[in-house]
């Protein structure tokens, strides 16, 4: 049975004491819900602020971004060794709001995805397709495509233990998430493609959902049966609505 697993997203918001205030209530708030995973991805300045506030905690926490490259000459870039010394255990990449703005390729993303699965990090693999996509029906394709690469440097036994985010780019931060039905079919579709590959990768991959997730729509989409928690970006800026979140998947597993 996987665990659900909520991640919050806090993108490139807070300062030193704004985050002190989160983290003083994400951990009164969430410390007594012991059957769901939690995380935190901040800003790579305030890594050590999430350990020094969060080890010992249920919380963990990680980064929204990692270079794809071990160590080197790559200025601005952040490895996963480094992440790994503020003992973060979850990286995120190609989150489309980096890759759109920054032109990552689906190439890149995967690479970043296999530096950070050996150095010992669960990658958070984020997908997801554009409205005209959708539009054009053509969104299964695309997400196929975004896996593909991952799959053609690694193989399906490298999401075993891994997370992906299915995240259709016209539902974040917009305030129209997908439908549970909308998010349910796709989640099936990729727990399929890499079950063809490698069944037992595609049992213990977590697959989440991404996109405008809120208290309101929570425990539908969680609820649903290849929804294996969220990702949540807006909503989890304020802690009582992150709270009514993680609750929401926590009774689903109650
Ligand atoms: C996100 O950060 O990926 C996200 C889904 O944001 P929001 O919850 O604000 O839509």
């Amino acid at each position: 049975m996987r665990r659900k697993l909520v991640v919050a997203n806090w993108k490139m918001h807070g300062t030193i004491s704004q985050n002190k205030v989160l983290f003083d209530e994400f951990k009164k708030r969430l410390n007594s819900i012991n059957n769901v995973d939690f995380v935190v991805c901040v800003p790579f300045p305030y890594l050590y602020q999430a350990q020094q506030e969060l080890s010992g905690t249920n919380i963990a926490w990680g980064a929204q971004n990692v270079a794809k490259h071990a160590v080197g000459a790559y200025t601005g870039e952040v490895s996963a060794i480094m992440l790994c010394d503020f003992g973060s255990r979850y990286v995120m990449m190609g989150h489309s709001e980096r890759s759109l703005a920054y032109c990552e390729t689906e190439d890149n993303i995967a690479e970043k995805f296999v530096i950070a699965k050996e150095s010992g990090l669960t990658p958070i693999l984020c997908v997801g397709e554009t409205f005209q996509e959708r539009e054009a029906g053509v969104m299964e394709h695309v997400i196929a495509s975004q896996i593909d690469a991952v799959l053609s440097y690694a193989g399906a036994s490298v999401f075993a233990d891994s997370v992906i985010s299915y995240e259709p780019i016209w539902a974040i931060g917009t305030g129209f998430s997908a439908t549970p039905d909308q998010a349910q079919s796709m989640h099936e579709f990729i727990r399929g493609k890499i079950a063809k590959l490698d069944q037992e990768a595609s049992e213990t991959l977590r697959i989440i959902y991404g996109g405008s997730v809120n208290p309101t729509n929570a425990a539908q989409l969680i609820g649903m049966r290849d929804i294996d928690g969220g990702l949540v970006g807006r909503c989890s800026l304020d802690a009582g609505n992150f709270e009514k979140i993680c609750q929401a998947a926590s009774v689903l597993v109650a």
